[in-house]
């Protein structure tokens, strides 16, 4: 169902599970090269060893993105292996929920580092693939998986949402400086999503007031925003889908 997918260099963090997961294992179906990144070696590698033993090309590549020089290390080890890359898709994140009362900076800054500053070092250690890629005539893109959060506010997601509303701005800004040299930016704002993102939350009350979400509204599957991540890149090259939002159906 997707074209231009086949022959592209994709590097996509937060492949360790999840969106991230299911976008890599997606892309790799579709024949494209796949660098995963993430912080767990065991995940990474038995998740590339999946989608080698279906006949797809796969990297397991560990690095923290909030780490610049873990970040550029693992640049380094695809332009090794891979060459430059033509689409970069950011879904590593994290979301800390707690009351901002509870004055939990340690959570704010995790947050701000990997949601934003994270996204920030991988945008700059592949925006000379995009760039070149898109001069060369190929297609080039850039996907952020922001939130729905980033528009709407509840109580104890102040932080995470200010993060995922700061990544909506910074993938607009960045398509004004990308778009012109025929880079696409997508920015793509799931609501409830079933992975393991809820898992480290460390309030027994929020974890289960989100329970209660996930049961009342069902979360999508991983695979279902995966599939608008493919969607978007394989359009042909001069459309660009800015932002999508993609919603249970019950979650309004
Ligand atoms: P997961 O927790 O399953 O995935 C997050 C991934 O990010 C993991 O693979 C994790 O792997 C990786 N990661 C976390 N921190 C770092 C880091 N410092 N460096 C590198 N990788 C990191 O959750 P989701 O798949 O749900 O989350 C993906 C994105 O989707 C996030 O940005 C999230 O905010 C967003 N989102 C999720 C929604 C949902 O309901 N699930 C709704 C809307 C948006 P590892 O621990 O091995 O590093």
């Amino acid at each position: 169902p997707y074209e231009n997918l086949a022959g592209r260099t994709a590097v996509v963090t937060g492949a360790a599970s999840g969106i991230g997961e299911a976008v890599a294992v997606l892309l790799a179906a579709q024949g494209a090269r796949v660098a995963l990144l993430a912080r767990r070696a065991e995940r990474l590698e038995a998740i590339a060893e999946k989608i080698r033993a279906d006949g797809g090309q796969a990297l397991a590549v560990v690095a923290d993105v909030t780490d610049d020089a873990s970040v550029e290390a693992a640049a380094a080890r695809i332009h090794e292996a891979y060459g430059p890359v033509d689409l970069v898709v950011n879904s590593a994140g994290v979301m800390l929920p707690n009351p901002v009362e509870a004055g939990r900076i340690d959570e704010w800054q995790r947050m701000l580092d990997t949601n934003v500053t994270g996204v920030l070092r991988v945008v700059r250690a592949f925006t000379g693939d995009l760039a070149a890629a898109a001069a060369e005539g190929r297609t080039a893109d850039l996907v952020n998986i922001s939130s729905v959060a980033a528009h709407v506010t509840y109580p104890a997601y102040a932080v995470y949402g200010a993060t995922k509303a700061a990544l909506t701005h910074l993938s607009q800004s960045l398509r004004t400086e990308f778009g012109p040299r025929d880079v696409r930016v997508t920015n793509v704002e799931p609501g409830l999503t079933d992975t393991e993102l809820k898992s480290h939350i460390d309030n027994a009350e929020l974890s289960g007031q989100l329970d209660g979400m996930f049961d009342a509204l069902g979360g999508l599957a991983s695979e279902e925003v995966a599939d608008v991540v493919a969607y978007v890149a394989s359009r042909p090259r001069r459309v660009n889908l800015g932002q999508i939002t993609v919603l249970p159906t019950r979650q309004v």
